[in-house]
């Protein structure tokens, strides 16, 4: 086929096709894992979301939440907070957390992260939060945990690590909604004098930045 032809047969299909395709989500998950085929989003038959289907074998491809772990330290009546030398949040502080590997369970992620962002090594002391964030669909789990020795510096992912009494807290510089809501709750549980376990849900406001205070709600909170 000729230039000429080319461009009389398929622009116009290509322009129209863009139109077709702006009114549609796209898949995150656009080329099939198993078999490396485009992925079409189409609602299975006994479903009722759109979900990622190979165009060529048909396999569905669910996309679900990611579990993020991490460790609130105690330490001398202070938290260790790491600054972050990685985007997103860069320069802003944070507990060590990260997202959980295949092979490991939440509690040696949580050290793990701790590990590789504060170079601590800790021991888990018990759980203190799991905070759901559905619109981003992530899970949060957070640990309190002790320093086997008192010993930390900043990992490669890490500005630098600091110890913070609990006034001194850098509330303006947290690096996410799932932080600043965890010590919130921690400050009050110490405050009170019962350290309790919490569950709650966070809601984002949409187009809100990861870091505003102000764009996210907290239901559904559960203490024991
Ligand atoms: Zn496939």
């Amino acid at each position: 086929m000729g230039r000429d032809a080319c461009l009389s047969n398929c622009e116009p299909r290509g322009i129209l096709y863009w139109f077709a395709t702006m009114q549609v989500p796209k898949s995150r998950i656009p080329f099939c894992p198993a078999c490396g085929s485009p992925t079409k989003l189409a609602v299975p038959d006994g479903d009722e979301k759109m979900r990622a289907v190979c165009s060529s074998c048909g396999r569905v491809h669910y996309e679900n939440p990611k579990m993020v772990v991490g460790c609130l330290v105690e330490h001398d009546n202070k938290v260790l907070l790491c600054r972050r030398k990685i985007e997103p949040a860069y320069g802003l502080w944070t507990l060590p957390a990260g997202y959980l590997e295949v092979g490991e369970s939440a509690a040696e992620g949580a050290s793990r992260e701790t590990l590789e962002e504060a170079c601590a090594d800790v021991e888990i002391v018990s759980p203190f939060a799991q905070l759901d964030i559905p619109l981003i669909g992530q899970s949060y789990i957070i640990f309190r945990a002790r320093m086997k020795t008192p010993s930390f510096s900043p990992g490669s992912e890490s500005l630098e690590c600091e110890l913070f009494a609990l006034d001194d807290i850098p509330f303006d510089s947290l690096a996410f909604s799932s932080i600043i809501v965890t010590l919130r709750m921690y400050i009050e549980d110490v405050k009170a004098g019962n350290i309790k376990f919490h569950y709650c849900t966070i809601n984002k406001r949409i187009g809100a930045g990861p870091s505003d205070l102000r764009s996210f709600d907290i239901d559904n909170h559960l203490a024991v």
